[in-house]
């Protein structure tokens, strides 16, 4: 005869599962996702290749290979597809300085450590003077995020360029950093593998691509409810004066937007609620034939422009310019707003939500 105690322990397992069950399954709270193309000017985002500088041999090998972002009458749209029809037309796109729209750093140095630690801090540090600067003293949103119950372990940075593990302060925010060429281990094995055997043109910044990959292992295996992903080739060919590789890796930063947008939306874990905020740390220089090679103030006019887009369930499309001009101080506040959190319980001296969200 059949012991009715184990039916009734079966019983209550199951209702213990039950219960248990939405606590520990994916949270299904808003994401974001958070992207960056360092030093990616305005100009060749808004207007596309610059038919003079790609016509100048001094800063271009490869004719042919940027004939197809010269040629078109829409050179915007040929350069950075996804931006332009999907980002600004579903969502915003900010800093068209032709058109009346405008954005730039509120930091006074326009280089890269002083402006990743404005976004992700929502104010610029002025002591903050270089980027060799060490492990960033100030916490970030996603230390911030990563310290709450509900985001911890589950905040991941994926990065070209090795200076982001000081930025995030990785070892005492508990962020997943994964940058520059030693930081592929953690990563897709077979692009770590790839990225050890390739060769390593810059020593502090790996290749686009490897960086690519590893973020969409990142959404697929660790699915984190916020992702950081910095690109960098575009910063590193201008300073090298290669504009035709500048345009090149513009476009191909524009296509790894489009990639992970669309793993985002065919994942149930993040259609429709994921935010994506894509911009630049800081601008290139306007002055002369020379000056869009570097950045910096005072010496490089111009450089502290940025452009900055989003794109999600709670980006209301903006088809006129806001008034006033949006810094980058503004998306660490965007960025907690839109993952539904009080940006004043981050820091009420960080500078404001740009105005874009819809209202709750
Ligand atoms: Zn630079």
């Amino acid at each position: 005869m059949r012991n009715r105690f184990p039916l009734a322990l079966a019983i209550a397992a199951l209702i213990a599962v039950a219960v248990w069950l939405p606590v520990t399954a994916a949270p299904a709270g808003p994401r974001l996702v958070l992207l960056t193309i360092d030093g990616l000017s305005w100009t060749d985002v808004f207007r596309g290749a610059d038919p003079q500088r790609a016509a100048d041999r001094a800063f271009v090998e490869a004719p042919e290979a940027i004939r197809d972002f010269v040629a078109p009458s829409d050179r915007p749209r040929a350069l950075m597809p996804f931006l332009h029809d999907v980002v600004a037309r579903q969502g915003v796109l900010i800093g068209d300085r032709d058109h009346g729209s405008c954005a730039a750093v509120a930091n006074d140095k326009w280089f890269s450590y002083p402006g990743y630690n404005e976004m992700l801090t929502g104010r610029p540090d002025p002591t903050i003077r270089s980027n060799n600067h060490g492990p960033n003293r100030n916490v970030t949103f996603l230390e911030w995020l990563n310290r709450r119950p509900e985001f911890r372990g589950s905040v991941e940075a994926v990065a070209s360029w090795s200076v982001f593990r000081d930025i995030l302060n990785a070892p005492r925010s508990g962020v997943a950093v994964n940058s520059g060429w030693d930081g592929g281990l953690d990563g897709d094995p077979a692009t770590a593998q790839l990225q050890r055997t390739t060769p390593h043109l810059w020593p502090t910044a790996r290749f686009d691509a490897f960086t690519q990959a590893h973020a969409l292992r990142a959404l697929r295996r660790d699915k984190p409810r916020v992702l950081f992903v910095a690109f960098n080739d575009t910063d590193d060919f201008a300073h090298e004066g290669h504009y035709d590789q500048v345009l090149m890796a513009a476009h191909r930063a524009d296509g790894f937007v489009a990639d992970l947008w669309r793993t985002l939306q065919a994942d149930p874990a993040y259609a429709g609620k994921t935010t994506l905020i894509v911009t630049s740390d800081h601008g290139r220089g306007t002055e002369g034939r020379e000056g869009w090679r570097n950045h910096g103030k005072p010496m490089f006019v111009g450089s502290d422009t940025v452009w900055i887009g989003a794109i999600g369930p709670g980006v209301r499309p903006a088809p006129r310019p806001a008034a006033g001009c949006a810094t980058s101080s503004q998306i660490a506040a965007t960025a907690i707003t839109a993952l539904g959190l009080d940006w004043r319980a981050f820091d009420p001296t960080a500078a404001e939500p740009l105005d874009i969200l819809a209202r709750r």
